[in-house]
């Protein structure tokens, strides 16, 4: 299950960034898996944060909660006992966690969650000399929508805006505008469709293996599995 966002991501990148690369995460994913079914992403996530700026929808984090939970009470229902969700956007993984903890606890089935793929692009390809930002509407999400649907990016309206960001374990949990004046970060003028491309492919490789383990395992255990080795 795809789950994006629609959210104001500057003058060069459209409002369905995160949905995009969310499902196109999972259709790779899908294909590792071998016989996973996509689902219909999720278009709306929470995106509070970004309402300062125009068109940016936000959904509240009960109601995400409730929208991942009644999709995976539904999938149940024709016998679908194992759900990946995968979200492309940072506002998303608690909501969609706390829906696992739930689907788990009323059904006793293991719902697998991915989030956080500029992270791990940037973890796998780093030592390639890659840059990958982890900004908003930065160079790392620019370069995939360059390679997902070039329509819809301007790199001509690209500008550089240096981040913020602090790495460290205290987060504010609050308005994006007090921060990052124009909405967007990171350094979009040097992505590039290649390099969109070379991400998807590095956390499909990534990913792809670890979930064949967890597909073999009856997805118990998680990340805590031990005695189970990758090769
Ligand atoms: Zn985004």
């Amino acid at each position: 299950m795809p789950v994006g966002a629609t959210e104001w991501h500057g003058d060069h990148l459209p409002y369905c960034t995160d949905t995009l690369t969310a499902a196109a995460l999972a259709e790779r994913f899908a294909r590792e898996l071998g016989t996973a079914l996509v689902l219909p992403p999720l278009d709306y996530g929470v995106s509070s944060h970004l309402l300062a700026w125009p068109w940016t929808l936000s959904i509240r984090p009960a109601t995400l909660t409730a929208i991942v939970e009644d999709v995976g009470e539904s999938l149940l229902r024709h016998g679908v006992r194992r759900l990946l969700v995968v979200s492309a956007h940072d506002g998303n993984p608690g909501p969609i966690e706390a829906a696992a903890r739930e689907l788990h606890r009323k059904h006793g089935v293991a719902v697998a969650v991915f989030a956080g793929w500029q992270g791990l692009a940037k973890r796998l390809l780093a030592p390639e000399g890659r840059l990958i930002d982890e900004d908003h509407a930065g160079q790392s999400e620019l370069s995939m929508v360059l390679h997902l649907r070039p329509d819809l990016a301007r790199s001509d309206r690209a500008v550089d805006v240096p981040n913020q960001r602090m790495d460290h374990p205290v987060r504010v949990i609050g308005g994006f505008d007090a921060v990052v004046p124009h909405g967007h970060s990171g350094s979009a003028t040097l992505a590039t469709a290649e390099e969109g491309a070379a991400v998807v492919d590095a956390i499909a490789g990534h990913v792809g293996p670890f979930l064949r383990v967890l597909a073999a395992n009856g997805w118990m255990g998680g990340a805590w599995m031990s005695g189970i080795t990758l090769d």
